[in-house]
């Protein structure tokens, strides 16, 4: 087993949930009469280059599957962050009707479209395609596509390359990292800029986010390591910006390693930040598991408590990390009896491993659950505004990560 960048043995497990199957494996009724795929889940980290990573690429075909059921725009929140991203980048570069935006894993058209009511060239490559087909009834164009090297010089050669090359959470889910970054290159044009949003390791194991772990997610980034893959590639990161999305996020500005545009301090104090908070060190990556542990022990046992006291429960946000939480923790549906979530394409379905049936959010009000285990915890803020009326029967909301929280 190899590093997928620099190609050292791999070693030092960073973390072991044992084996789940993917998290956006959404069952229908007919399914649950059939056995399903389970994929081991154990992540490693690099002594070389500290790109940590999953054990081995899964077929694309289990993971990514044509009614892949994530469509960016059910989340209001999402969908804010990409609007001010959008006003953001088009004053600071400047961008306008002769320019070219390119998003990569465009989705539904959730960005796109604030780039497309600026009146700015874009297109989006999203290899989906029920969520390129959304795209494309908006009006932006998406090309079902695998992004890669081989594409965008293909692209750039037909076409054109492009001012603007953006990845929101993409670079952290490819298969092939190298090939990736080299597509980035080959797609941009002299003077352009790349921006790409990832996770922050740093902040994945600070605050014992071991839940963001799914096959689908094959590579946490440090910006230490970022730098070094772009370098590799040709391309020189400028600026870095801290993003509170999905735990804890950066935002990396890069460009043509031969263009002039000087490096913001942001850079360096990040890497600083980094090394100070001992991401060169290899203890840094050896704690995670048994903070994992911990973290299911105390759902667990949460769990157990409420329905030995009569209590019910259920849960919010049939999001990926929640499927990661569940299945390692073992959680059925005697613990669990529902998850709700507002997006239609999820209703109706199963959460895969667990089998835990997803319903509407109006579930909660016709059966008033005592607690409600809020899954993605990333956006416990905006949830607990929506889901205020569950006060009017006395109803609490629950988060197990970092730690489990009754509020
Ligand atoms: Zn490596």
């Amino acid at each position: 087993m190899k590093c997928r960048h620099c190609h050292a043995a791999l070693a030092d497990v960073f973390i072991d949930l044992g084996a789940a199957p993917p998290s956006n494996a959404f069952l229908r009724d007919q399914d649950l009469t059939r056995p399903e795929l389970h994929f081991p889940l154990k992540v490693y980290t690099c002594r070389d280059c500290r790109l940590v990573q999953v054990d081995e690429v899964q077929r694309h075909d289990a993971l990514f599957s044509d009614d892949y059921v994530y469509f960016s725009s059910f989340s209001a929140s999402w969908l804010a962050h990409a609007r001010r991203y959008v006003a953001e980048v088009a004053a600071r570069l400047a961008l306008g009707a002769e320019s070219l935006v390119m998003e990569v894993a465009s989705n539904d058209g959730y960005l796109l479209q604030y780039v497309q009511q600026r009146g700015i060239p874009c297109v989006g490559v999203e290899p989906t395609a029920s969520t390129a087909r959304v795209a494309r009834e908006k009006g932006i164009e998406s090309l079902e596509a695998f992004f890669g090297e081989a594409f965008a010089r293909r692209f750039a050669g037909e076409r054109r390359q492009a001012d603007l090359v953006l990845g929101n959470n993409v670079l952290a889910h490819v298969p092939d990292i190298n090939d990736f970054v080299a597509g980035l290159r080959e797609a941009l044009a002299p003077g352009g800029t790349v921006t790409v949003e990832f996770p922050h390791l740093m902040q994945l194991v600070q605050q014992c986010q071991f839940d963001t772990v799914y096959h689908e997610h094959f590579s946490y980034l440090s910006l230490h390591t970022v730098q070094r893959i772009f370098a590799m590639r040709g391309l020189a990161v400028w600026d870095v910006q801290v993003l509170p999305t999905h735990g804890g996020s950066l935002r990396v500005w890069a460009q043509h390693a031969a263009n002039p545009r000087p490096a913001q301090a942001s850079v360096d104090a990040m890497l600083r930040a980094e090394a100070a908070a001992g991401m060169l060190e290899p203890a840094f990556y050896r704690g995670l598991q048994r903070q994992a542990e911990r973290i299911k022990d105390d759902l667990l046992t949460f769990l157990i408590e409420a329905k030995r006291t009569g209590k019910t429960v259920a849960a919010y946000g049939a999001a990926a990390k929640g499927n990661t939480l569940l299945n390692f923790a073992g959680v059925r549906p005697d613990l669990l009896p529902y998850v709700v979530d507002a997006s239609p394409h999820k209703q109706g379905r199963f959460l895969p491993g667990s089998r835990i049936p997803v319903l509407a959010e109006a579930r909660l009000r016709d059966t008033r659950p005592d607690y409600i285990l809020v899954l993605p915890w990333n956006l416990r803020d905006e949830i607990s505004a929506q889901l205020g009326y569950v006060r009017e029967w006395g109803g609490r909301l629950v988060t197990a990560v970092p730690a489990l929280r009754i509020g």
